[in-house]
This record gives structure tokens, C-alpha cells and sequence, in this order.
């Protein structure tokens, strides 16, 4: 239409209810998971329209996000909506099977995959940040993370602590969208946190919606609650404003009894950690008119804040990076022992990648909890056994407040999801929930992404850096009926390390969408179990024989 709404920031949420803005429900669930994004709930700054980490952003501009939202609404069921970094590129006659909306967000050619390139055509206005969830319009909050983040500290439990984290302190830094989770997941696994952000209004924001429990005054007033917490076993999180970089060796030289160290700051962006002497008001402007400056301060600062994380697991303390790179920034930064201490991925989370699982999660498009509550019950009915969902289920359902559309996340594996999917079909079909679902993912899951520094860091055959599988991921998601595909580059780690790809699938009621959720929600884990086997885990192996997933080198 010619009536172009004025286009600019202005408060955005999605539509709830039965009633369609679009022709169909497929569409309507972009039309709405893309306004769920930037809904002021969910997104960290969303007239920026950044959702989280760093830049990560739903759509490239307001003209672009205005044109998504008006082509949504045109498009029919045949047809596919095609996104190239955040914008609406073109509209073609596909049919019912193929997605209706195909994105392919940040993607560079290899030599030129480097932030002053991809800022250089950013600048232009050519491309944006697309991180995982954020271009790929399944972000659902915090709680997105909180589960992954939550088993991770299970295993550290597991493997260090007797399984339980009481009687532990943990030091992290970094309480933004996906960083604010770890307060919560050491809470929830017993133990005490003591979390460091620069920024006072995102801890405040974390102890509104209950992820952390305390602010302190200071340092000294964080480190005798803390401590306090670990001496009497007690959970317990508390925020302390101040740069890691300054804090973090600050806590190291107190001889503070700390057990657990990681990090969350943005650091895979060296212009969004902000480096010490710098105030944070000040940032935006100097990291914009001095990007390569500000870039060798940030990358000095890491080093400092790494060389204390070394220092902590010298001293005995279990360390590990999760996945913000500050590893590799702070070997750019000059200090050689930084990757000293491993990424989660291999120290905790691959042997459950070998069995296809990996972030799973659903929203409800009618917006009302009930349908998510249903869905809870659904879960613990079709898993009895399974004793760490139970308890993951029913600490969500007491602790996460919903952000934007309520959704829920869990890991569910291969043969796992597919159930899942189909029952919540069903539920949809009968009218036990209000309204269809999205089911989706994060872009971290078992076979979806190549990235050397997360999530295939040191893989049994050295083959980390080969791009290929989540290429063939999306490729699969597209020939077995998602809804909507995605391949992203540079997601958390950052510019030129990694390549992820994304699916969501609508449970509209339809035995069409019943088909489509059973081949999806097959294949896509699928991909994860055959990764796995052909870097030649056994564990992966096993799981491959005992449910027929076809491997044909392991066949004849
Ligand atoms: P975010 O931008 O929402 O939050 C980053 C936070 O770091 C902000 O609150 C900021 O104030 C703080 N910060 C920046 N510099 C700091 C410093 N020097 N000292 C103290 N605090 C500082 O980002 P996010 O969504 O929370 O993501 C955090 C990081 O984790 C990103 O690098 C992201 O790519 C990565 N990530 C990891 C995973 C995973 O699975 N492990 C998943 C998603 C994202």
C-alpha cells in the first residue's frame, strides 16, 4: 500500500488471540514472533530494534521492519518471503510445503567476514547483526537461555561439587539479556553468585523479573554477602556495579573464596564490552567516532579480565569461557595463556549434543500463560522418566516470569521432539489451547552450527571450522516444512566465527502442520546424531543404532 505508516521507534508488541491480521496462521506466527522480539519486555533496546547480545537486531531498520510486517500480511500460503539482513528482498510462488519466510542474515564471503567490513556495510545501510534468535524472530527472553545455562551449571555440579553447587560461590560478569540467566541458574542448582555489570540498569532490570536477587552498595558489601551465602550453603545471587576488567583481578588479589569462574559481557563484540577508564555514558559516542581505538582498549581489557580468570584457575577454581569469545579477544589483546580454560561446550554440554538435544522451545501466539501451563503438563506426562526435565519444568513454572508471548524452553533430544511437537498439535486441534504455537530453537543446538570457539570447539576429528553441516541443517529444515529458515554468521562469537542456522514450525491444528512438525522435528535433531557420529563420537554412535538414524559410511 501507499499509506507507508511514518516510520520510527515507537513501542512495539504482538497481537494475541484467535483473531488473524494475516491470511493464515503460519504468517500470522512470523507476523507476531517478529513484533514479540521487539516487544519492550523482551528486547534490551528496542528502538534500536536490538534484541540482545551485543547488536543483535529483528530487523535492519523501521522502513524494513514496517515493509516485513505489511508483506506478512499479503502473503499467501504458496507463497515465500525472502530476508537478506534484516530486510524484505522479494516475494515468491513457492508452494504450501516450502517455509513462507526463507532469511539470511550477516553473512559475509570469508576474507571479508571482519567487523570493520561488516560495519563498513552496515554503515550503508546493507546489513545488520542478526546474532541467533534476533534475526531469526524466536527470541523468547531470558528464559531462552536460562535452561542451557542452568544444565550447565548442573554438570559443573556434577562434575566438581557432589551435584549440588551449595557451599559454592561462582563469579561472573555481565547481566544483559542472555548473561542475566547465570544469577538465576546458580540459584536454582543451590549455590551463591556474585555477578558484575557495568551497567546498573540491567541489574536492576534482572531483580525485577526475579532473576537476581540483590544489588549490593559496593564491592565490600557484595563480597560479605556472598561469601556469607557460600558459608551457609545457602542460594544466593547478588549484582555489583563495576567493569570486570578492574574487578574481576580485584577479587582475585582479596584472595576472595570464589569456586566457579566464567564471563558474559558482549565481549565477541570488542565495541560493546566497555573497556576500563572509560565511563559508560561516555561509550556509544567514543566506540563511534574511534571504532580501531576503542577496539584495542577493549581487547586490553579482556586481557586483563582473562589474565584473573587464569589467575582463579590457577588457584584451583573451575573456570570456563561460555561463549562470548573473550578468550580470543584477549589473546588479540596480547595476553598468550588465554585459552588456558576450556568453552562449555566440550567441558559440559557435547556429550548431550551426541544425543541430538539442544534448546527447544515454544511460544504460545494466543498470549495467554494457560496454553504454556498445559503444555508444562503435557511435557512431565509424555517424559515421566526423565527426573532433570521434571525439575527444570517446575522450577520454570515457579520462578521465570514471561517476557512478551509466554514460552517455554527445554532440552528435549532426538525422537524426543518430534512427541513433543505432535502433541502439542494435537492440543491445538482439540482445542485445549487458545491458540496455535511456534515451536523453534536457538541456533545453538546439536547439528545447527559451525563455530571453533563454542559450540564445535575441539572436535574429536578437528573438524571445527567446517561450515558445512549447519548449510545442510537449513537445507533440511526447508525440504522438511519449517515455517520459517534462517543461516545467520557471527551469532554470539562474533564476526568470521561462526556459521548457525535456525527453524520454526508453526502447530496450527492442521494434519498438514502434523506432518510437517513430524519430518521437522525428525530431521532437524537428526542432524545433530549424524555431526556427532561422523566426528566419530560413540556416544552418537550408539544413539544412531538404537533409533535408526541412517548413516550410509556406517552402512554396507
Ligand atoms: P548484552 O549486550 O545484552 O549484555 C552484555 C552485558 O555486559 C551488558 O549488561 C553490559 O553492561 C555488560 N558489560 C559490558 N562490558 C562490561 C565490562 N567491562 N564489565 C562488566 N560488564 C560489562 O549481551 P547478552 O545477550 O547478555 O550476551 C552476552 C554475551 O554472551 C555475548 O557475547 C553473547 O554473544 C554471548 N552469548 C552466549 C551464549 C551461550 O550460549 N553461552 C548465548 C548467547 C549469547
Amino acid at each position: 500500500s501507499n499509506d507507508a505508516p511514518t516510520s520510527g521507534p515507537r513501542p512495539v508488541r504482538a497481537p494475541v488471540g484467535t483473531a488473524l491480521t494475516c491470511d493464515n496462521w503460519q504468517t500470522e506466527a512470523a507476523y507476531r514472533m517478529l513484533q514479540n522480539n521487539l516487544d519492550p519486555d523482551v528486547a534490551e533496546a528496542p528502538d534500536q530494534l536490538v534484541v540482545y547480545g551485543g547488536t543483535g537486531k529483528a530487523a535492519r531498520d523501521w522502513p524494513s521492519f514496517d515493509a516485513l510486517l505489511r508483506t506478512l500480511t499479503t502473503l499467501k500460503a504458496d507463497e515465500t518471503m525472502l530476508v537478506q539482513s534484516g530486510r524484505p528482498v522479494g516475494v515468491m510462488q513457492t508452494h504450501e510445503w516450502a517455509p513462507r519466510v526463507l532469511l539470511a542474515n550477516s553473512n559475509l564471503v570469508g576474507d571479508w567476514a571482519t567487523w570493520p567490513e561488516f560495519r563498513r556495510l552496515e554503515q550503508l545501510g546493507l546489513m545488520m547483526y542478526g546474532q541467533m534468535t534476533a534475526g531469526s524472530w524466536i527470541y523468547i527472553g531470558t528464559q531462552g537461555i536460562l535452561q542451557g545455562t542452568y544444565e550447565t551449571f548442573a554438570a559443573v555440579a556434577e562434575k566438581r561439587f557432589g551435584g549440588t553447587l551449595a557451599g559454592t560461590l561462582t563469579l561472573t560478569a555481565g547481566c544483559g539479556g542472555m548473561g542475566g540467566a547465570q544469577p538465576l541458574a546458580v540459584t536454582m542448582n543451590g549455590g551463591a553468585c556474585l555477578i558484575i555489570d557495568v551497567d546498573p540498569v540491567r541489574l536492576r532490570r534482572r531483580v525485577e523479573t526475579r532473576y537476581l536477587d540483590v544489588v549490593a552498595a559496593d564491592l565490600d558489601e557484595a563480597v560479605k554477602l556472598a561469601v556469607d551465602a557460600r558459608t551457609a550453603k545457602k542460594a544466593l545471587s547478588v549484582g555489583v556495579v563495576g567493569n570486570a576488567a578492574v574487578l574481576v583481578p580485584k577479587l582475585l588479589r582479596m584472595g576472595v573464596p570464589i569456586d566457579i569462574v566464567t564471563d558474559q559481557t558482549s565481549a565477541h563484540d570488542p565495541l560493546a564490552y566497555l573497556p576500563d577508564g572509560i565511563d559508560l555514558p561516555d561509550a556509544p559516542d567514543y566506540a563511534a567516532r574511534k571504532p580501531e581505538e576503542f577496539t584495542d582498549r577493549s581487547r586490553q581489557a579482556m586481557a586483563k579480565h582473562v589474565e584473573a580468570m587464569v589467575g582463579f584457575m590457577d588457584a584451583g577454581a573451575e573456570v570456563f569461557d561460555y561463549g562470548n569469545s573473550i578468550r580470543g579477544e584477549a589473546k588479540l589483546g596480547g595476553y598468550d595463556r588465554a585459552f588456558d580454560f576450556p568453552g562449555f561446550v566440550p567441558a559440559y554440554i557435547r556429550p548431550l549434543f551426541c544425543e541430538g538435544k539442544g534448546p527447544f522451545r515454544w511460544a504460545a501466539l494466543s498470549g495467554d500463560p494457560s496454553d504454556i501451563h498445559k503444555t508444562d503438563k503435557a511435557i512431565l506426562d509424555l517424559f515421566p522418566e526423565n527426573e532433570s526435565l521434571a525439575r527444570w519444568i517446575k522450577l520454570a513454572g515457579e520462578r521465570v516470569a514471561f517476557q512478551g508471548l509466554p514460552a517455554r524452553i527445554c532440552w528435549l533430544g532426538y525422537g524426543e521432539r518430534d512427541k513433543a511437537g505432535e502433541r502439542f498439535n494435537e492440543m491445538v486441534a482439540d482445542g485445549t489451547l487458545k491458540a496455535p504455537l511456534v515451536i523453534g530453537r536457538d541456533h545453538l543446538d546439536c547439528g545447527s552450527v559451525a563455530s571453533p570457539y563454542r559450540e564445535t570447539e575441539s572436535m574429536l576429528d578437528g573438524s571445527d571450522a567446517i561450515a558445512d553441516w549447519p548449510l545442510l541443517n537449513a537445507m533440511v529444515n526447508v525440504a522438511s516444512g519449517a515455517s520459517w529458515v534462517s543461516i545467520h554468521h557471527g551469532g554470539g562469537v562474533g564476526m568470521g566465527r561462526s556459521i548457525h542456522a535456525g527453524q520454526v514450525t508453526v502447530a496450527d491444528g492442521t494434519a498438514l502442520a502434523a506432518q510437517k512438525i513430524q519430518r521437522v522435528l525428525t530431521n532437524d535433531p537428526g542432524m545433530g546424531v549424524i555431526r556427532h557420529v561422523d566426528a566419530g563420537y560413540e556416544r552418537a554412535e550408539q544413539v544412531a543404532a538404537e533409533t535408526g538414524v541412517r548413516v550410509p559410511m556406517r552402512e554396507g
